[in-house]
């Protein structure tokens, strides 16, 4: 198909808030290709040229393709730098060039979705020498080709500007459209991509036979979208909603998901991108320590101090994600895995088992005496007592808290489900848990703050239903003046004249910014507002952070969409109503 259908829709998408719209507009996109273009526009939309995990991507500098520009049209860097001065935006830019284009190519041709596809993808994986002349040249033969529209959309993409606010629901909601006329295919579709990880093959698939999608199962170096805990506030109430159960110390470190076939090992990271090269120790056990075959399983990973046997702080632990000097500080402050899930095992997906069989199984597959891959403590309880008690023993002993989970449930990929549900420490006058919003604007300092040019946050949360990012709180404080002038560098490089598509918000900062970065914070309670969206319906006030503070540094292990959701919030407003109406009651 020829890409000047995928350049309209773009420009369709660029015109329309709506999020149904949306919807529509790409339902009636995928209806006009062929399986194949279906998987190149999902990826083309998203601005990207494969999933996450296999780690390549396009990231053209800006003066790359300043200069694929100049070459393409003709007019000199001067002017072509001078008019991005003017408007901004080097799509724009483009698009005007190629109007008043001053050479045209002798034979130039229609171009295809699988064009510009396959060029990005050449562009991302070309390296070596010569090769940035090489990206040069394929980006400005795109462009030679291409009517202003396109070349709006083909410049933007290879520089991660093309902002169209197409997120995964967006598109799942999209493909359900395409075959039934409705969203009603949208939980069948999420429940595959929770367990393959590539939204174009499941496109794809799913273009091609909507009934064969049933057919994806998990397989080895394919990442699974990790299963997620809950809240709730006391070990009471975790025991009136699970029964017994079992409760796991809950270790600050990072979480990996592990694969291996054979001797070949792959790990992931939280947000499903590829470590393996960072953790040389973690898979030499994993290869040569493991009673099995072939087995995919998780576990959170802390760095220690063979000598004393004590275990660093997260912040230390932090330090071993790195992609230079890794033999060095792997030998400084190697990592133990404290696995506490199994989904697979020797070509048998373990995911539908309930925890207390996959527990077994894993048991059975580490060796006893590894200095590097261990069993995660776990106990089974009754009682609030016995949780209390094990609460406070893991807490002096320096750990997060608790994680109780129910034996009798399956693995729950990508979900936040009951099968899981986290007790921290919880402070006077704080919320029991952190928070991670999405920064989605800031504000220009005064006073003191005038030289970082930055006077604090504007967070958001996600809302997977809607798709879009809902703002929560204005975060001023918490943050050292290194990290607000290192933020600040992050932020400028994302500015946006207008909110992303996805943002939903009433207050203004000074500058809004791509949904790119996830900060945690504290803070007193949760309040309502009419100030903020999050979870605000019609006239009633939204939900806001009294006295929000960050904590610790950006969490880079996260998406924006692995922020705090609209739903958890709501729920954590229910929860602290519970526990001030029990307070009260004890008083
Ligand atoms: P989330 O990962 O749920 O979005 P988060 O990253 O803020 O949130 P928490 O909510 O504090 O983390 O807790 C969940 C995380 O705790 C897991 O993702 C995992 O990394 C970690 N964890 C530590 N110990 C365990 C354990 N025994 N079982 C499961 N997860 C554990």
């Amino acid at each position: 198909m020829d890409f000047s259908t995928l350049a309209s829709t773009m420009q369709a998408l660029e015109s329309t808030r709506s999020r149904n719209q949306m919807v529509d507009i790409i339902a009636s996109l995928f209806k006009q290709l062929s399986p194949d273009d279906v998987q190149r526009s999902v990826c083309l939309l998203q601005g990207v040229v494969a999933p996450p995990h296999k780690g390549i991507e396009v990231g053209l500098g800006e003066k790359l393709v300043e200069d694929a520009i100049s070459k393409a049209t003709g007019y000199s860097s001067k002017e072509v730098e001078k008019l991005y001065l003017k408007l901004g935006d080097l799509g724009s830019v483009a698009e005007e060039l190629c109007k008043g284009k001053k050479q045209t190519a002798l034979f130039s041709q229609t171009l295809s979705i699988e064009k510009v596809f396959s060029t990005f993808y050449k562009i991302a994986t070309l390296s070596g020498h010569g090769s940035q002349d090489v990206k040069i040249s394929m980006l400005a033969e795109l462009l030679n080709n291409s009517s202003s529209v396109e070349a709006k959309f083909i410049t933007r993409f290879p520089i991660g500007r093309l902002r169209l606010g197409v997120g995964d629901p967006t598109v799942l909601d999209s493909l359900s459209v395409m075959h039934r006329g409705d969203k009603s295919d949208r939980e069948i579709l999420e429940s595959k991509y929770n367990i393959c990880s590539d939204l174009g093959l499941i496109a794809k698939t799913y273009a091609q036979d909507p009934n064969s999608i049933s057919k994806f199962t998990m397989v080895p170096f394919t990442p699974i979208r990790p299963a997620l805990a809950e809240r709730l506030p006391s070990a009471k109430e975790i025991i009136e909603k699970m029964g017994p159960c079992t409760v796991e110390a809950k270790y600050d470190g990072f979480r990996l998901q592990i694969h291996r076939k054979g001797k070949e090992v792959e790990i992931f990271s939280r947000r499903m991108e590829r470590m393996t090269n960072m953790l040389p120790e973690v898979v030499a056990a994993v290869r040569d320590e493991l009673n099995c075959k072939d087995i995919i399983f998780e576990g959170e990973a802390l760095a220690y101090n063979e000598t004393s046997g004590e275990f660093y702080p997260f912040q230390q632990t932090m330090q071993r994600k790195r992609k230079h000097g890794v033999g060095a500080k792997s030998a400084e402050m190697p990592l133990r895995l404290f696995a506490f899930d199994l989904l697979y095992l020797d070509g048998k997906d373990m995911a539908a088992k309930p925890l207390r069989e996959r527990r077994k199984a894993l048991e059975s597959v580490l060796l006893k005496n590894s200095k590097t891959l261990s069993l995660s403590e776990s106990y089974p309880v009754k009682k609030p007592a016995e949780i209390e008690t094990h609460f406070e023993d893991f807490i002096s002993r320096g750990l997060e808290g608790l994680m109780a989970k129910d034996l009798n449930a399956p693995y729950t990929a990508g979900a936040r489900k009951f099968a899981w549900v986290k007790l921290k420490r919880s402070y006077r006058n704080e919320l029991s848990d952190t928070i991670d919003m999405v920064i989605i604007g800031y504000f220009a300092g005064k006073g003191a703050r005038t030289k970082f040019k930055f006077g604090g946050l504007l967070g958001a949360v996600y809302d997977p239903n809607t798709d879009t990012f809902q703002s929560l709180a204005k975060v001023g404080s918490g943050f050292s003046e290194e990290q607000m002038q290192s933020i600040e560098g992050l932020l400028s490089k994302i500015k946006t004249k207008k909110p992303n598509a996805r943002i939903n918000s009433i207050m203004e900062p000074t500058y809004w910014v791509e949904p790119k970065y996830v900060l945690t914070v504290t803070a007193d309670e949760i309040t309502r507002s009419p100030i903020h969206t999050c979870g605000k319906e019609g006239d009633s006030p939204g939900y806001a952070l009294r006295f929000p503070r960050m904590y610790g540094e950006l969490r880079t292990d996260k998406r924006a969409e692995d922020a705090t959701t609209t739903d958890e919030i709501l729920e954590m407003y229910k929860m602290q109503k519970r526990t001030e109406l029990s307070k009260e009651g004890e008083e």
